[in-house]
């Protein structure tokens, strides 16, 4: 049995990104760039006024003020996304828009809300310094310039940023397929009304759920029978077009348990089997090539638990992410807590914030058959392997889920 840490960075050793594909933009999201975003036009890609208002010439209004406002003669519109065409002249002013492009000669644009504007007429009740208001082209950005680095996720302001840079692809590393077996002669479709001795199947729709957050591609899903015959061919099968296997169930000692057989006998070579960590002992993990296989416990609090410990980790890895772990945070404990010695124990629990502090606080139904406490669960209190209690209030370690912030 090895530790949590060594587990994972045993997983990690063996996984490595993957080779790089463009996508359109409207699939990147949450992806991670591969290319330097080299700017192709400057940004802002012309002078334009940042305000409703008036472009004028600074000397014409350098008297201006409310008790003294100055006259001139509005000579035209300006309207966003036209090219107005004909240069201000001294006296008039041009009634312009919000990213509209600045005509020649207009020196800087009053903001509407400093005149009024009467047949054709305007009242200008403010002056004017040189270039207020006006976004000169270039500003933010030059042609040529590099806007990204490779390595940058890709959020919805990164989507909007390529967007306005003219990209409509993007070079990004390639998403895992993912395929899952979910293991069990007990288990019904969720639909289905309960039989004798059946329960219905969790872990398909608990792991898809999980994979969908990542946004990985999930190549095959299926469930099969304790039958070593038909879980070899479901093992052939999904490594034929998966980069990751997940298992679930199947991987313990019992005489029903054929998924370590199976894998053996499928070429996979196991890197570990069996992790101090509670819930989820029996995890396996092994490789078949670059491919990265998982044997997750069936009890549907262990299978969540060592998905979020062991394999989100391997995939954002592989994906490049570089922020892979969960978030780490300080917090007390609402009410005390004891274990044996032996395990890293993760505690489903709820996170609260009180008095700047954060506190933890634990549901009812901590067994790796109930997921109900984990339903509840916004975070995993780590409960160190030597540590045998912690007091109410007393000091833990929390990871956040990754909805936490939800
Ligand atoms: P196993 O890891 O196959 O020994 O299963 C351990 C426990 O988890 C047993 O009580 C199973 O009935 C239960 N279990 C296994 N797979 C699932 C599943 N997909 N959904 C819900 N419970 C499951
Ligand atoms: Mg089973």
């Amino acid at each position: 049995m090895i530790e949590v840490e060594d587990a994972l960075r045993k997983i990690l050793e063996h996984t490595s990104r993957l080779p790089t594909e463009t996508v359109p933009l409207s699939e990147a999201l949450h992806s991670v760039i591969a290319e330097t975003i080299i700017v192709r036009d400057d940004s802002p890609p012309f002078d334009s006024s940042a305000m409703d208002g008036y472009g004028v010439k600074v000397k014409d209004v350098e008297s201006a003020s409310d008790e003294k406002p100055v006259a001139l003669k509005v000579a035209g519109v300006v309207r966003a996304g036209q090219v107005y065409g004909k240069a201000l002249e001294y006296g008039t002013a041009l009634k312009i828009f919000t990213g509209a492009m600045v005509p020649e000669g207009v020196e800087a644009v009053l903001m509407r809300e400093r005149s009024s504007e009467t047949n054709g007429e305007v009242l200008i009740k403010s002056s004017v310094s040189a270039g207020e208001n006006i976004r000169r082209r270039g500003e933010e950005l030059r042609n040529g310039d590099a806007a990204l680095p490779p390595g940058t996720l890709i959020t919805p302001p990164v989507i909007g940023f390529l967007a306005g840079l003219g990209y409509a692809e993007v070079c990004v590393y390639r998403k895992p397929k993912v395929a899952v077996i979910v293991t069990g002669d007990e288990l019904i479709e969720p639909q289905e009304p309960l039989q004798e001795g059946k329960i219905r199947d969790a872990n398909t729709s608990a792991i898809q759920a999980a994979l969908q957050e990542i946004r990985v591609d999930i190549a095959a899903c299926k469930r099969v029978p304790d039958d070593p015959k038909k879980l070899l061919e479901a093992v052939y099968e999904s490594l034929a077009s998966a980069d990751v296997l997940i298992v679930s169930g199947g991987v313990s000692v019992g005489d029903f348990d054929f998924v370590k057989e199976v894998f053996g006998n499928a070429g996979i070579e196991e890197v570990f089997w069996k992790v101090a960590v509670k819930p989820g002992k029996p995890i396996f993990f092994g490789t078949s090539g670059e491919k990265l296989i998982f044997g997750l416990p069936g009890n549907p609090a262990s299978a969540l638990v060592t998905f979020y410990l062991f394999v989100r980790p391997a995939l954002l890895s592989m994906m490049g992410r570089e922020k892979i772990h969960p978030v780490n945070l300080p917090a007390r404990m609402r009410s005390e807590i004891k274990k044996k010695i032996g395990r890293t124990e993760f505690l489903r629990a709820r996170l609260q914030s009180q008095n700047g502090e954060v506190y933890a606080e634990l549901h009812n139904g901590q067994h790796s058959h109930m997921l109900s406490s984990f339903a509840n669960a916004d975070c995993l209190v780590v409960f160190p392997k030597e540590q045998t209690f912690v007091a109410k209030d007393g000091n833990v370690k929390i990871q956040l889920l990754p909805w936490a912030a939800l």
